[in-house]
């Protein structure tokens, strides 16, 4: 029996108090409100990301106002049906020949378990307090799908002989949001003029019309220049070799509680092949290095616990330290300047943070930017940067304290710097987060100015609270003081040139 999601009502919504699945029909052909909901933020936001990457590969509106036109209501259902037509064979989970993200003929020596298919569940050393246990026992189509496409894309691939996805292990990704789950789809659609001006991809008129590597797969062992892979093959890539096992009997899904068919486990191979290149993602901003004068690029990703709004200037801001590296942002990011240049915007951040298989954090975060974002890159890369600054003065000082100055002054021996670190974090979180939201542009100094005040007064507040306790402690006096010049130092810097009073 098929399961397609072109046709499925497989999409979980809540509106007021509601639960209800719906078809990806009835969301771009109705007024139809309402957001993703699944008890894990994870899978709400691949499902997000599942919905934009179907509603990109059936349309690819020709330019801005094409785009524009979906964006301001509902399709109609001819429209709809037009651009599945050729496309049904694409999104049949229990497809006879090419299963949706899966190969027929998969040979494995056992049946994985379904909770492997969800990140974090099986391997995480924090399972317990992150997931319920007995998640993902069998999961329903709908999820099922969802947790298919969020493995091929934004997880570490399941080990030793299995690829991963195309953006490396967990790639930040990066939406716009809208006023509702339709407009949010459509807001991180590309047009067609967009993909030719914001995707470094001068392939794509001769590979529009390719298949997906579950259709037409490639061959092991092979070598694949990114220059080959088209825009839906891209979005569509499934890195590995997975088939699911039938779903067997209606039974309760253990991700969103549906009393459903329900997929109890898959086979999965190993199978080689290599990417050279970098294949653009719409969804990802990219850093790059020059390296022996080449350009290395990647994807950002959440390597630390520092706050996801250190990461903010590279994921919407474009710099080219020429000769050294920068970063772009993500294609949607630089289409939407041109699309709500004149509007506040609201982005939603996820990713997951790794060691090497391991999920140690997931992430699922609301930005918002003020008014005039588009065009004031450079004060948003300032307030980042200040953030940044005072962080790195209050940890400078502190580790002096630690460890003194070699043959003149003795060290505390007491290190504060992570903890202090995370506390500074906490503290500055809502304020970066305001500062970003509201910030007038035309008066943007002196909004920097008054950060740099709360920021400021913030770092002397964890300095002193910090090392209260040491100071009756005569060896540690002279430690004390460097680290207060220290401080006092870098804060004095931090000030507008020509303003040097305390
Ligand atoms: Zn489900």
């Amino acid at each position: 029996m098929s399961f397609n999601l072109l046709s499925v009502a497989w999409i979980p919504i809540q509106h007021q108090g509601n639960y209800q699945k719906i078809s990806l029909q009835q969301l771009l052909c109705s007024e139809q409100t309402g957001a993703v909901c699944l008890p894990r933020d994870d899978m709400e936001l691949a499902c997000l990301q599942l919905l934009c990457a179907i509603t990109q590969v059936l349309f690819l509106p020709s330019e801005k106002n094409e785009l524009l036109k979906y964006l301001k209501k509902p399709i109609s259902a001819d429209i709809y049906k037009k651009a599945c037509s050729d496309k049904i064979d694409w999104f049949d989970l229990n497809h006879q020949k090419t299963p949706f993200m899966q190969i027929r003929g998969v040979k494995s020596t056992q049946p994985t378990p379904m909770d492997k298919l969800l990140a974090g569940v099986a391997d995480g050393t924090n399972k317990a307090f992150v997931n319920p246990q007995g998640l993902a026992e069998a999961l329903c189509g709908g999820c099922v799908a969802i947790a298919l496409f969020n493995a091929a894309n934004n997880c570490p691939s399941m080990g030793g002989g299995f690829k991963g996805s195309l953006r490396g292990n967990t790639p930040i990704t990066i939406f716009i949001k809208g006023r509702d789950l339709r407009e949010t789809v459509w807001l991180n659609i590309l047009s067609e003029e967009a993909v030719e001006e914001f995707m470094p991809m001068p392939w794509h008129e001769r590979t529009k019309d390719q298949l997906p590597n579950y259709m037409e797969p490639v061959k092991a062992d092979s070598k694949i220049p990114v220059s080959a892979i088209g825009l839906n093959r891209g979005l569509l890539w499934q890195p590995a070799h997975f088939e699911l096992l039938p779903p067997q009997t209606i039974g309760r899904c253990s991700c969103c509680g549906c009393e459903e068919a329900v997929y109890n486990g898959f086979n999965k191979a190993k199978f080689s092949y290599t990417i050279e290149g970098v294949w653009p993602h719409p969804l990802s901003s990219r850093m790059f290095s020059i390296k022996k004068g080449d350009k290395e690029e990647k994807f950002p990703s959440f390597t630390t616990t520092a706050p996801t709004w250190t990461h903010m200037s590279r994921l919407v801001v474009d710099q080219d330290d020429k000769g050294k590296g920068g970063h772009e942002a993500a294609p949607v990011i630089k289409q939407a300047r041109k699309l709500l240049a004149a509007y506040k915007i609201q982005l939603i951040i996820g990713g997951y943070r790794n060691n090497q298989a391991t999920i140690l954090e997931r992430r699922h975060e609301l930005f918002s930017l003020a008014q005039g974002w588009a065009e004031h890159g450079d004060i948003i890369q300032q307030l980042i940067g200040n953030g940044l600054a005072y962080k790195s003065a209050l940890r400078k000082a502190l580790y002096l304290f630690a460890v003194g100055v070699k043959d003149k002054v003795n060290g505390s021996g007491v290190n504060l710097c992570d903890p202090i670190e995370a506390q500074y974090y906490q503290q500055t979180e809502s304020l970066m987060h305001e500062s970003l939201a509201e910030i007038n542009f035309n008066a943007s100094q002196d909004a920097v100015q008054e950060l740099n005040q709360q920021l400021k007064a913030i770092a002397i507040g964890l300095f002193n609270q910090a090392t209260e306790p040491y100071r009756q402690e005569p060896k540690m006096l002279k430690a004390l003081a460097l680290a207060r010049r220290s401080l006092h130092k870098s804060l004095r810097e931090l000030e507008p040139e020509g303003d040097t009073h305390e």
